[in-house]
């Protein structure tokens, strides 16, 4: 091992960032705005108001504040689980023979197992500083239900989750943990709401989607007095807060001077990826700096690779707002073997903006290929990764070994978005060796294209 760089870079609790950093203030073109899906304008607060918290609107309609003070509840509670490690692996670059330095961001060391408990909490903080009774949402694997099950238990608010039929069933013990927190969750689609119903009688017996999980959060809201719909991802105001991950590693690596070359994060709704790349897109967007960035997706659901950058729905139930966004379409529902996450059909406006303008590279991979990355990573640095986060290590090893192929010393810098722990189920298909790569073929991805809507795209 190097000496002078230790294994886990720990910053001090007084050096928790005590500011989220926006990078659409420095984005030369701002991210497309929500559209309103009957007649295309972009939605005003006094509009976002009935759905969504309204502090949380106005960080959202803002392109141009740079920072934001993080309210003081907030950074107590991240003192509870940040500052989280940032690790250099020499366990993995010796496994794999490589002169790269790796170093991973480890966003797992908390209860709900992601970075989605940085945003949960700063929405429920937001919600009970408005006086509100609850809140609403959804959920597909459980990771975001779970961190904002934690994040309202905090603060004394009540949570409705629509949890995705299947994952429901196949991952019960993910339920348990939200309704230890307190939440009161809810498979979808349900005959709790009239969007649930219409979707039970279109299509009997259907498992879900995220998509119907997130009409059915959003009806629940707007009809229940004192309640708001919060969201995990994908919106402008979930990267501002998950830009903790990257202040952090910036602080971090600046402490010991170390210039990344590539930084590399998967891609669900860009959330993980947009908060960790968020201070090194700023620095590129400013002239500063810079780096290699790539977002990770699955070749099963390819947003970036194969979407088109377009308006579209984020539900299936067509009721929400349109974000503008690299999408497959809201119909488009991955194959069923597909077993490792990033399922999601759009994506964080605010990404889709940054890949058109050239900012960072999609990559596209197949999920054995994902799994493998896993393994190796789990033996040798010790973590289960989550399959969503393995997307990233699968690139982080490619890289590693092209460098080894080269001779060349870069840094890479990869998030570890979360723990596999509720995974097993995948891990298992994995290690039974019955797994399959599912790729939409040309005319699946042209199904879904062809049915975006009209409005915003004409
Ligand atoms: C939810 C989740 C993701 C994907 O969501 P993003 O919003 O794109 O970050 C990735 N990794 C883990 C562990 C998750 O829980």
């Amino acid at each position: 091992m190097d000496q002078k760089i230790p294994y886990k870079i720990y910053l001090t609790e007084s050096e928790i960032p005590t500011q989220w950093y926006n990078v659409r203030a420095d984005m030369k073109v701002k991210p497309a705005p929500l559209i309103h899906p009957g007649d295309g304008h972009a939605l005003t607060l006094e509009e976002m108001n009935p759905i969504f918290c309204e502090e949380l609107n106005k960080q959202e309609l803002d392109n141009d504040t740079q920072w934001f003070e993080i309210p003081k509840p907030v950074q107590e509670f991240y003192r509870m689980y940040r500052p989280s490690p940032l690790v250099r692996a020499y366990f993995l670059e010796k496994a794999l023979g490589t002169p790269a330095k790796i170093y991973y961001k480890f966003e797992g060391n908390n209860t709900s197992g992601s970075h989605k408990l940085n945003s949960s909490i700063a929405q429920a903080y937001y919600a009970k500083a408005q006086g509100l009774k609850g809140v609403t949402t959804e959920t597909g694997a459980g990771q975001w239900g779970t961190a904002l099950s934690m994040a309202c238990s905090y603060f004394g608010l009540d949570c409705k989750v629509y949890m995705v039929k299947v994952s429901y069933e196949q991952k019960p013990f993910r339920r348990e943990v939200m309704r230890t927190y307190g939440a009161n969750v809810t498979p979808s689609p349900s005959m709790t709401t009239e969007v649930g119903k219409k979707i039970l009688a279109n299509h009997p017996g259907t498992t879900g989607s995220l998509g119907c999980a997130i009409s059915e959060a959003v009806e629940t809201a707007v009809k229940t007095p004192g309640y708001r719909y919060v969201l995990g991802s994908v919106l402008n105001q979930v990267l501002l807060h998950q830009s903790i991950i990257g202040l952090e590693v910036k602080k971090a690596l600046d402490k010991y001077n170390i210039k990344p070359d590539i930084l590399i994060g998967c891609l669900g709704g860009g959330s993980n990826f947009g908060g960790f790349a968020s201070p090194f897109l700023g620095e590129m967007l400013r002239g500063e700096a810079n780096y290699h960035l790539i977002g990770v997706e699955p070749a099963s659901c390819p947003s970036f690779t194969r979407g088109k950058f377009a308006y579209d729905f984020c539900d299936t139930g067509m009721i929400c707002p349109l974000a503008k966004m690299y999408t497959l379409g809201s119909q488009f529902i991955p194959s069923s073997n597909h077993a490792g996450g990033l399922r999601f059909h759009g994506i964080s406006p605010i990404l889709a903006q940054l890949y058109h303008d050239g900012y960072f590279e999609a990559r596209a991979v197949e999920q054995t290929a994902v799994f493998e990355a896993a393994e190796l990573f789990a033996r040798a640095e010790g973590i289960l990764p989550a399959p969503e986060s393995s997307h990233a290590i699968r690139v982080a090893i490619d890289e590693a070994n092209k460098c080894k192929l080269n001779g060349e010393e870069k840094t890479i810098v990869f998030n570890l978005s979360g723990t596999g722990y509720f995974d097993l189920v995948a891990y298992q298909q994995f290690n039974d060796g019955v797994m399959t790569d599912v790729i939409p073929s040309d005319e699946a991805i042209a199904e879904g294209l062809a049915k975006l809507p009209k409005v915003g795209n004409e």
